[in-house]
């Protein structure tokens, strides 16, 4: 296989002193254009909205970063008609045109890098070298896609003798892409690059507290010379305008990533065929997960507990990959414990922008109560380990760890998307293993041990999309660690792997007699 070679672009290395200086000029150049407003781009002109919404920042929501205009159902109607009427020419554009706009795009992203990566900071509070990460991911997808659909372009030859076989691929039609705000850029340029290589209109929808980011997708997109109505940035209220584009009999495809409750309904919604609608939707939902990681008496307990740390608590625990339950076989439990609760409680908890920051403020003020609220209710369920402090200001959630949490309680079931982890003990790997597979999700997973009998049966029975042996959960990378799951973590293939764009094309096959 290919696996492996996709030249992956490196993130920057903050310890040299000459880029630590431009990225901290980037965030002063950002933080002096703040406020600025946004407005949706339709049919390649930027037009007025009656309502404008602020997105600010979460580490300190008196600064408001950008102001965003919201699109009415009527311009999301003006948007899927312009999308609709670029489609023949863009379903007609040479592939290596589409892939070169990818290419021009992730050029354009490179050079903006620093800046961009400012934006994520403090648009959605994560610290400066995770939101450069970001952006590297954000740049591999492009590439990643543009070499992927150049492949799939090729298709295949069944010929046989006095007869052509021909296997090709045609863009599906308009695709609606509905975002989510903890991988504002990269998850936002993923899905949105994958359409569009493919030759599909697609409109962007972004989740509302990262429509900043969202429009400076738009910016470059626009640069790198995608077509009017092609591409459309569509902010808009979710259960509003989501749901119209959703049902619009004219749209053929809906990539989503967020929430297991939006993403049920999108695919419900999609599935009901509209008065005028001549095809079945394509739903793409990437979800939740219930992550797991077995720390099993072999592991390192050094590198356990720095891998479970930092897969818990990196951007406050808001990765649909990140570590929320830790299932540790009994005879290493309490030390484990001790160490887990040593480490935690050395974090620096503060703003995402403040240099040395480790874990930074949840996004907005509803996700911080949900989040407290499961907090009281894990009080109740099981053992508090710890409750770190949390600074009083912006929209932070303290680190907290609960012990002896059983299987079932609601902290060990239910998403919390936050900084809060369940400790389970288990006396078996057997057990370990059972309780690692006993939820609604199948994302990510982890296991810390030095046993072969029990790293062996994990490739085999511990059922998740992403599993991690010896290592973080979280961070994937394009084309190494193509991501996704199963069961209620979401339906499609992998983004950044080998068959995620399939699902945006529809396969054709003509035979001629010759
Ligand atoms: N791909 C990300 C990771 O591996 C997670 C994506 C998400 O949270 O939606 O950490």
């Amino acid at each position: 296989t290919d696996n492996g070679k996709f030249p992956n672009v490196p993130d920057t290395d903050y310890a040299d002193e000459e880029l630590r200086q431009k990225a901290k000029q980037a965030l002063v150049q950002v933080r002096n254009s703040l406020g600025k407003t946004y407005l949706p781009l339709i049919n390649g002109e930027y037009v007025p909205t009656e309502t404008i919404i602020d997105s600010v920042n979460p580490s300190n929501p008196q600064e408001i970063v950008g102001k965003i205009g919201l699109i009415s159902v009527q311009q999301a109607q003006q948007a899927l008609q312009a999308a609709k009427a670029a489609f023949p020419t863009w379903k007609k554009t040479p592939v290596r045109e589409r892939a070169g706009i990818l290419r021009k795009a992730a050029e354009i992203m490179e050079r903006r890098r620093h800046e961009l990566s400012a934006w994520i900071c403090l648009e959605v509070g994560k610290v400066l070298k995770q939101a450069d990460a970001e952006v590297s991911e954000a740049i591999d997808f492009c590439r990643y896609y543009a070499d992927e659909m150049e492949r799939l372009d090729q298709g295949y030859d069944y010929d046989v003798a006095g007869e052509t076989n021909r296997y090709l691929y045609q863009p599906r039609g308009l695709a609606v892409v509905i975002s989510p705000w903890n991988f504002p850029l990269a998850i936002a340029v993923g899905m949105t690059v994958a359409a569009l290589v493919t030759g599909n209109c697609t409109l962007l929808k972004p989740a509302e507290t990262s429509s900043v980011i969202a429009a400076k997708i738009a910016e470059v997109l626009v640069e790198a010379g995608i077509p009017q109505g092609v591409f459309q940035y569509v902010p808009g209220k979710g259960s509003q305008v989501g749901a119209y584009m959703v049902e619009h009999p004219d749209v053929h495809l809906i990539a989503f990533t967020g929430s297991r409750e939006v993403g049920c309904r999108i695919y419900r919604d999609a599935s009901i065929v509209q008065p005028g609608q001549k095809h079945l939707k394509r739903v793409i939902a990437e979800m939740g997960g219930k992550n797991a990681i077995i720390v099993d008496e072999s592991a390192d307990l050094d590198q356990a507990v720095a891998g479970v740390v930092y897969s818990a608590f990196g951007y406050s625990g808001q990765k649909c990959s990140a570590c929320s339950r830790v299932i540790v076989l009994e005879t290493v439990y309490d030390h484990f414990i001790e160490r887990f609760v040593e480490a935690t409680r050395s974090l620096n908890i503060g703003a995402a922008d403040e240099p040395g920051t480790e874990v930074g403020p949840v996004i907005d003020a509803t996700a911080q109560k949900r989040i407290l609220e499961y907090i009281e209710t894990g009080k109740q369920e099981a053992e508090l380990a710890l409750i770190r402090e949390a600074p009083a200001t912006g929209y932070f959630v303290p680190p907290t760890i609960f012990k002896n949490v059983s299987p079932d309680a609601a902290i060990a079931q239910e998403e919390i998307f936050g900084p809060v982890v369940a400790v389970t003990k288990v006396k078996t790997f057997d057990e370990a293993l059972t309780v690692a597979n006993g939820t609604d999700y199948a994302l990510t997973g982890g296991l810390y041990s030095r046993t072969p009998d029990h790293i062996k049966r994990a490739y085999a029975e511990f059922e998740v999309g992403n599993l991690y042996i010896n290592r973080g959960i979280t961070g994937a990378i394009v084309s190494r660690q193509p991501f996704g799951g199963f069961k209620m973590s979401g339906v499609g293939s992998k983004a950044g792997g080998p068959d995620y764009l399939l699902q945006f094309l529809e396969p054709r096959h003509v035979s001629e007699n010759i």
